[in-house]
């Protein structure tokens, strides 16, 4: 199984998708992480998307399908596919359809998360990660079980994104609203699209979205 998980910055797209590699044996690609992971290593591409990034700007179309296109040629073809911040742009959206018929897969379900705007900066700004395993946390909405301690790996490291900032979310907003609302009608032509409220309690998101998968 293939699918997209569609939502602005914040939505809870990383938080639904490790979830349900938890569950089903899935693999989780986001372009964010992997651009991340560049940006750490200093490679060419790293270097480059840091300040776009940086300012909550789209790195190019060409460098996020060729980032997919590797982490989907390096994965067993039998393992499902969680695409979490890609595609962005309609570009990308017909990049994936190239490289999903390369590799003998089609895309199952793109699963839109509808949350309120005015959320999101809340949630953005309050995230963090733990630095070991990067299981994701929130300052008020999901605080480790033991205070300081990360309730999967018992790391006591956590970090903050450089980008989880006021100003970059609202770039990253309108960036959001712009180039990547506009791909739902492709997928809705498709018949594909299903919605979930992405407000409701993360467990109750998660059971959404299983509720989806289970139809097919
Ligand atoms: P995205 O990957 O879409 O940018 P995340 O999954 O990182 O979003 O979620 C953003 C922040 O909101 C995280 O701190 C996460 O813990 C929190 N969060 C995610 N889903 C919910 C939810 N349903 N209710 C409240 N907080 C949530
Ligand atoms: P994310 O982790 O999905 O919030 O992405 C963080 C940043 O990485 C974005 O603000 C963009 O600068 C960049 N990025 C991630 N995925 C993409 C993508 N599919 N297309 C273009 N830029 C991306």
């Amino acid at each position: 199984m293939n699918i997209i998980l569609l939502g602005p910055p914040g939505a809870g797209k990383g938080t639904q998708a490790t979830r349900l590699v938890e569950h089903h044996g899935m693999r989780q690609l986001s372009t964010g992480d992997m651009l991340r992971a560049a940006v750490k290593a200093q490679t060419p591409v790293g270097l480059k998307a840091k300040a776009i990034m940086d300012r909550g700007e789209l790195v190019s179309d060409e460098v996020v399908s060729a980032l997919i296109d590797a982490e989907l040629t390096a994965m067993g073809d039998h393992v499902g596919a969680i695409f979490d911040g890609y595609p962005r742009t309609a570009p990308q959206a017909g990049q994936l359809d190239e490289i999903l018929a390369g590799h003998g897969r089609k895309l199952d379900h793109v699963i839109e998360l509808e949350v309120d705007e005015d959320a999101l900066v809340d949630r953005i700004t309050g995230r963090f990660t733990c630095a070991n395993c990067g299981e994701g946390y929130h300052d008020r909405y999901k605080l480790p079980a033991v205070e300081g301690v990360c309730d999967r790996c018992g790391s006591t490291e956590f970090k903050r994104r450089p980008d989880d900032n006021e100003e970059t979310v609202r770039t990253r907003m309108a960036e959001y609203r712009a180039k990547t609302a506009p791909i739902l009608p492709i997928y809705e032509a498709r018949g594909i699209v299903s919605r979930v409220d992405g407000m409701a309690p993360i467990g109750e998101v998660t059971a959404a979205i299983e509720g989806i998968l289970a139809k097919r």
